[in-house]
C-alpha cells in the first residue's frame, strides 16, 4: 500500500472512528470500506465546518448524525444561534428566493430541477447557445454525431439509479439500446475478442480462448455478475434513506474493496489472452481503480447501462422541457465572467459585457478550475483544493474523428477497437496503439436510411499544443486535424476496404474545441481521474469561507459521468434548502405546473 493510500486509508478511518462512537461502532471492515466509498457530505456545512476545525470532527460525520435523525443532535441544531434551524417553508408556495445556476450542462440542468421543485426562482446562464456541454452531439450534413453517450447509468426501469433520473426528467419517454457486445478487440492479422455484455456469454467466449486462464477468467466473471447487483448509495440521502441498500450490498463489500485498490492495468495482467489484457491497460482504463471497469460491466449484465436513440442530447432535451415545465429560465449566449461578492457572500454573477444578474444563491457547475481560480479569483481555496488543482489526474482530452459514411454498416459491431501494428501519431507529444470505432448503426436518428454515422475518439493530454496552434496557427490546425483524419480513415479502411470511397462527410474535433465549447479544464472529458486508492465520494462543494454559493458537477464527483449531475445537482439544492429551512421535497411539482388553470 502506498504512503498516500495509507494516509487516506487513516483520515477515512478516523472519520469512522468518531462516527462510531456515536452510531456506527462494532460495524464489521468491509461495511466501513463501503463507507469509505461513497461517504455522505453536503448538509449543514457551513455549521459543520466551524464545528469540524474546533473539535477536529469531519463534516461528514456532523452530517450524518444530523441526517440519520438522531433526536439530540438534531435537537441541538434548532438552537436560536443556528438561526432556527427545523422551520422549513413550504416549497409548493414558491419562497420568494432566486438561484442562479451557472453552466446548463446536465449538472446545471439538474440543479434547476431540483431548485425549481423547492420553490426557488431558478435562472440559468449557459456561454454557449444550447445546453448539454460534453452531453453533446453536432448536426454536419445529413449526420449527426456523438461526442458523449456510450452508456447511461440508471436506464432500466427499476434498476439502480433509475428512480433519480426520475426526479428529473420523464427518462420513461426515451427509448434504451442494450448491446449485445460492449467492444469487440481486433488486431491487424485477424485475432478477435467480442466482450459481450452477457457475461454468461463473455465467459463461455473468454473460456475458448484461454482455458489455461480459467481461474482467472471465472474471478472476473464472478466479479461482474456480483457488481451487478450492487446498489448504489444517494449522496444526498443519509442513513435513513441508504440503510436498506447498505445491507443489501454487504456481501459485496470485500470484492469492492479488493477492486478499489488496484489499477486497471494491474488488474488486467492476470490474464493471459493478450487482447483481453489489452482492454484492461488501454489508456485511462488502465490508470483508473479495476473497480470502474468491472462495474460498468456488471450494470451492462443487468441491462442497467444501455445508450439511449438520440445520444445524451435526448435526455437534455427531457430535463429542458421539465425545467420549461416547472417555469425556470435558461439564458444562452450568457457567459459568467465572474461572481458578485458583498462580504464573502456570494450576490450575484457579472457576465461579459458587464451585466449583472443578482441572486440568493450562485450554483456553480461549471469547469471547477475557472471557477474556483478566475470567477472568484483563487480567493477562497483550502490547501486541499488547491492541492488537488495542482497535483491530481484528469481523464484525458481527446480529438473525434466523425465520419459520414453513404453505406450500411449494421453488420459490423457497435464498437469495434483496432490494435495497430504500429502506432498512429495524435500529436507531437501522443501515439496511439489502437483506434475505436464506434458504429451508430443503431441509432436511426445519426443518419438517413442506407448510411451510418462513425466516431474515432483519440485520447490525448497534450491540450495546450491544440489550443496554442488553433490560435497561433490555424493553418497548421486545419492540416494537423486533416493528417489525423487521414490516419483514422486509414485505419477504418484496412479493416472495410472500399470504405473510403463511401465517406461523404468528415469532422475533426479538437481539446480546443472541447475547451472552447464546454470551458472544461485542458478538455477534459470526465474531469477527475478515479485512480486506485481513491473513492467516488463527492468531493466538497462549498468554499471556506464563501457564503450562498455551492458547486455541482463532475468537478466535485470524481470519475464524473452523466449521473454525477443530478448526484450534485441533489446535493448542492438540498444544502441550500437547509441553509434555508426550506423542505427539499423532488416528488413536489410547485409553479407552472400546478398553477396553470
Ligand atoms: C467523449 C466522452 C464520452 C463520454 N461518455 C460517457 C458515457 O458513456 N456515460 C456517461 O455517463 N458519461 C460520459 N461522459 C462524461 C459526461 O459527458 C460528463 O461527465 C458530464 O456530461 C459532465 O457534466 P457537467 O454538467 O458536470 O459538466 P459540463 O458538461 O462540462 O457542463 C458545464 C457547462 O457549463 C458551461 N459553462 C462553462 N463555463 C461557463 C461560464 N463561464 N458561463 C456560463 N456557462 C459556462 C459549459 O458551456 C457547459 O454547458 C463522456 C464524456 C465525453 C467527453
Amino acid at each position: 500500500m502506498s504512503a498516500r493510500t495509507r494516509a487516506k486509508e487513516s483520515s477515512v478511518e478516523g472519520c469512522l472512528a468518531i462516527v462510531g462512537a456515536e452510531m456506527l461502532s462494532g460495524l464489521p471492515t468491509p461495511v466501513r470500506r463501503y463507507l469509505k466509498f461513497f461517504w455522505v457530505v453536503g448538509k449543514p456545512q457551513e455549521y459543520a465546518d466551524s464545528c469540524a476545525s474546533r473539535h477536529s470532527i469531519p463534516i461528514a460525520n456532523l452530517n450524518m448524525l444530523e441526517q440519520s435523525g438522531q433526536g439530540g443532535f438534531r435537537e441541538s441544531l434548532r438552537h436560536p444561534l443556528l438561526n432556527g434551524w427545523g422551520k422549513e417553508l413550504n416549497a409548493m408556495e414558491g419562497n420568494g428566493r432566486k438561484i442562479v445556476v451557472v453552466g446548463a450542462g446536465i449538472a446545471g440542468l439538474c440543479a434547476a430541477v431540483y431548485g425549481l421543485k423547492c420553490g426557488y426562482e431558478v435562472e440559468v446562464l449557459e456561454m454557449h447557445d444550447m445546453a448539454g456541454g460534453l452531453a453533446m452531439s453536432w448536426k454536419r450534413g445529413a449526420y449527426r454525431f456523438e461526442t458523449c453517450l456510450h452508456w447511461l447509468v440508471g436506464s432500466k426501469p427499476g434498476g439502480d439509479f433509475h428512480e433519480q433520473w426520475q426526479e428529473v426528467c420523464d427518462i420513461d419517454q426515451l427509448k434504451f439500446v442494450n448491446q449485445d457486445e460492449f467492444v469487440r478487440l481486433e488486431t491487424e492479422d485477424g485475432d478477435t475478442l467480442r466482450l459481450y455484455t452477457d457475461v454468461d456469454q463473455l465467459e463461455a467466449e473468454l473460456l475458448r480462448r484461454a482455458p489455461q486462464n480459467a481461474s482467472a477468467i471465472m474471478e472476473f466473471t464472478r466479479a461482474v455478475r456480483t457488481l451487478g447487483k450492487f446498489r448504489m448509495l444517494d449522496p444526498a440521502g443519509g442513513l435513513k434513506e441508504n440503510w436498506l441498500n447498505m445491507l443489501r450490498d454487504i456481501p459485496v463489500f470485500p470484492l469492492m474493496g479488493k477492486l478499489s485498490r488496484i489499477s486497471g492495468a494491474d488488474y488486467g495482467k492476470q490474464f493471459q489472452d493478450p487482447l483481453l489484457r489489452r482492454f484492461f491497460t488501454n489508456g485511462d482504463i488502465g490508470k483508473l481503480t479495476a473497480m470502474a471497469m468491472v462495474f460498468s460491466l456488471g450494470l451492462m449484465n443487468v441491462g442497467n447501462a444501455g445508450y439511449c436513440i438520440g445520444g445524451a442530447q435526448s435526455l437534455i432535451r427531457l430535463i429542458e422541457e421539465k425545467i420549461a415545465s416547472l417555469g425556470g429560465k435558461i439564458r444562452f449566449n450568457a457567459r459568467v465572467e465572474r461572481m458578485l461578492l458583498e462580504n464573502d457572500t456570494v450576490v450575484g454573477v457579472e457576465l461579459e459585457g458587464g451585466e449583472r444578474v443578482m441572486a440568493d444563491w450562485v450554483i456553480s457547475a461549471a469547469d471547477g478550475r475557472t471557477t474556483i481560480f478566475e470567477m472568484l479569483g483563487g480567493k477562497y481555496v483550502d490547501e486541499e483544493t488547491r492541492k488537488r488543482y495542482d497535483e491530481r489526474e484528469l481523464f484525458a482530452s481527446y480529438l473525434q474523428v466523425s465520419l459520414g459514411v453513404a453505406k450500411d454498416l449494421s453488420d459490423e459491431p457497435a464498437m469495434l477497437s483496432r490494435i495497430l501494428a504500429s502506432p498512429l501519431v495524435v500529436d507531437p507529444a501522443t501515439e496511439v496503439d489502437s483506434v475505436s470505432f464506434r458504429i451508430f448503426h443503431f441509432d436511426p436518428t445519426f443518419a438517413p436510411p442506407g448510411k451510418t454515422a462513425v466516431t474515432c475518439t483519440l485520447p490525448t493530454r497534450n491540450f495546450t499544443y491544440w489550443n496554442d496552434l488553433r490560435k497561433v496557427d490555424p493553418g497548421s490546425y486545419c492540416r494537423e486535424k486533416q493528417r489525423v483524419a487521414e490516419a483514422v480513415i486509414g485505419v477504418l479502411e484496412k479493416r472495410i476496404p472500399g470504405i473510403s470511397e463511401a465517406i461523404e462527410v468528415v469532422d475533426v474535433s479538437t481539446p480546443a474545441t472541447v475547451y472552447r465549447y464546454t470551458g472544461n479544464w485542458k478538455g477534459t472529458m470526465e474531469g477527475w481521474l478515479v485512480e486506485p486508492g481513491d473513492s467516488f465520494k463527492p468531493l466538497r462543494n462549498t468554499l471556506p469561507g464563501l457564503k450562498r454559493f455551492v458547486m455541482a458537477g463532475q468537478w466535485v464527483m470524481p470519475g464524473g459521468g452523466l449521473p454525477s449531475g443530478p448526484m450534485t445537482a441533489k446535493l448542492a439544492v438540498k444544502w441550500i434548502c437547509k441553509q434555508d429551512h426550506v423542505r427539499f421535497d423532488v416528488h413536489t411539482e410547485p409553479a407552472a405546473e400546478t398553477v396553470r388553470v
